[in-house]
């Protein structure tokens, strides 16, 4: 396909999806006549957008008795069931076919890639978790580079600065603004630079800057620089500054590895506590009880239980409790979630091995990886096939687009295309490209979410606590969603005792978010 074509179908999509009018299929199913057609995978959404236009599920009375329900097969859940381990009762509801959420690895004969979450950090609760069940993840040690203009430009802001293919004064600006953004103190600045947007801190300099903000912001955090916490990004750049990019652990599968694991040690032994297929449709607090209404194998079955630990996002959550504190509510659906679909070109040989995590500006794609980056060089590894994982997070506008098979099968094409241009030796053709789409699987770190709405959002109820990575931050992390699964754990300890103290444990556990 042309690039004229290319662009054409692009500016198509995004004009019909702005006006909403219905995107014109046969138009966008045409991609590179040598490479293969995009395979989709991806959620499940029906139950839920049922319940997110008002419709309400009859609610039988229950006919099973659980210490802890768990809702929601993320890694926040089944960290949750982990940590909870022979105790309990607890039983684990999912909504898909797997489990995993947005921390889920597929394959390709054999190779596991990653469909979401990318890396940990080393020491960090995921970290810990993994070592935990015998993984041992490892060290990235590869400063990110960025691809820009057709050149590869090693450690991006650090030495790289100097390298950037951009005009004398353009790096001079980018220089500029790294050093202005260092001057800041995050500690005593929190509140402030959480209220603003990153534009504030970005306006005054070039519009690469911005650019490149541009791509790592909705990659990371779901945002665009104007929809940034200035918080995030001065705490990301600085970070990078300082190297700690050096501290990213992970294998193939991306975080999708602890998911895969935690699967393997929990089921054998909990097989009648984890269901999948199970939508929860409702959560109705009573006296001493909550009552957990789900839908599984073609019927509605309501669970009474002591006590719920809620791992689906605050969106889904404030639709599903019948009795929320109206300004929790309110918050809950102030959280504002990033669409998100993740796109895999399996290539058959070596065509990209030059760096880990790849910043692409003013690409369909923002970044990818490489999916066996960590191993690629253990001593009896050998390469079969080189996956790369394209991050393609979209605007809260786009949603839509990952509504219709056609279009997700349209973006996959264009991620392909435009990677293909990007270096000429990556004019090479795959063997498969896969698409896994997600519609609100990143909460948006917007200015305030960190330090104000999530603690409103996140608060426990009696009987029901909130894990999820959404009720931590400062943006969605994996490992923030494990340290509130464990404290979780501890928390219906003292709920079902009758014992004093579990809001308290809760609270704290909040506000120690990205100490
Ligand atoms: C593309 C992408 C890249 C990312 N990269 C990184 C990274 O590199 N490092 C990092 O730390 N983090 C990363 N993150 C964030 C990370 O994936 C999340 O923080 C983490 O996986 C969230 O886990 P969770 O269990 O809290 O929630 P989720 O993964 O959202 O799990 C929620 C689960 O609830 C289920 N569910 C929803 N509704 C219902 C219902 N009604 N009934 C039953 N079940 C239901 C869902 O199917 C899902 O399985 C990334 C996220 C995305 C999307």
């Amino acid at each position: 396909m042309s690039h004229t074509r290319r662009d054409f179908i692009k500016y198509v999509v995004a004009g019909s999806v702005a006006t909403g009018c219905p995107i014109d299929s046969t138009l966008l199913a045409a991609p590179d006549s040598a490479a293969p057609t995009p395979v989709m995978h991806g959620e499940h959404f029906e139950v839920c957008h049922q319940i997110r236009d008002g419709h309400i599920f009859e609610r039988p009375a229950a006919t099973r008795n659980a210490g802890v329900v768990i809702i929601g097969g993320g890694v926040a859940g089944l960290s949750a069931g982990y940590f909870l381990g022979g105790k309990h009762d607890w039983l684990l509801l999912e909504k898909e076919d797997h489990f995993g959420g947005n921390a889920y690895q597929e394959e390709y004969e054999g190779q596991p890639f990653a469909t979401g979450s990318a890396y940990a950090y080393k020491g960090d609760a995921g970290d810990q978790l993994a070592a935990e069940l015998g993984l041992k993840l490892l060290l990235v040690n590869n400063p990110d580079p960025t691809i820009v203009n057709g050149a590869f430009v090693p450690d991006t802001w650090k030495t790289g600065l100097d390298h950037l293919p951009y005009p004398k004064e353009v790096i001079a600006g980018f220089k500029k603004f790294r050093d202005d953004i260092m001057k800041l103190d995050l500690k005593s600045q929190a509140m402030e630079l959480d209220a603003q947007p990153f534009t504030n801190f970005t306006a005054a300099y070039a519009k690469e800057i911005a650019q490149w903000w541009d791509a790592y912001g909705p990659s990371n955090w779901g945002a665009t620089t104007e929809d940034t916490s200035a918080y995030v990004a001065v705490e990301a750049l600085q970070g990078l500054v300082k190297g700690e990019d050096d501290t990213r652990a992970i294998l193939p599968g991306g975080l999708g590895c602890i998911t895969h694991r935690l699967v393997e040690v929990l089921l054998p032994k909990y097989k009648d506590r984890m269901l999948g297929e199970a939508t929860v449709v409702a959560v109705v607090p009573e006296a001493d009880a909550v009552n957990v209404t789900y839908f599984h194998g073609g019927q509605l079955i309501t669970v009474s239980a002591k006590a719920v630990i809620m791992c689906v996002p605050k969106l889904i959550a404030s639709r599903l409790i019948t009795a929320l504190p109206t300004e929790q509510k309110a918050a809950m659906r102030r959280t504002r979630y990033a669409p998100y679909p993740v796109v895999n070109v399996i290539f058959d040989k070596p065509v990209y091995n030059r760096g880990y995590d790849n910043w692409c500006p003013g690409n369909t794609f923002t970044d990818f990886i490489v999916a066996d980056w960590t191993v690629r060089n253990a001593p009896g590894y050998k390469q079969k096939n080189n996956i790369l994982s394209f991050y393609t997070p979209l605007r809260e506008y786009q949603r839509s687009l990952l509504l219709q098979e056609a279009s997700c099968k349209a973006l996959a094409a264009n991620v392909l295309a435009d990677f293909q241009k990007l270096l000429p030796e990556f004019n090479v053709s795959p063997v498969e490209v896969r698409i896994y789409r997600r519609g609100h699987p990143m909460f948006i770190a917007a200015p305030g979410q960190f330090t104000k709405n999530r603690l409103l959002a996140a608060q426990p109820l009696e009987r029901i606590y909130f894990g999820n990575a959404d009720s931590s931050g400062p943006e969605s992390l994996t490992s923030e969603s494990v340290r509130l699964s464990r404290v979780a754990a501890e928390w219906s300890e003292l709920v079902l005792a009758g014992k004093s103290g579990a809001k308290d444990l809760a609270s704290k556990a909040l506000q120690a978010a990205g100490a």
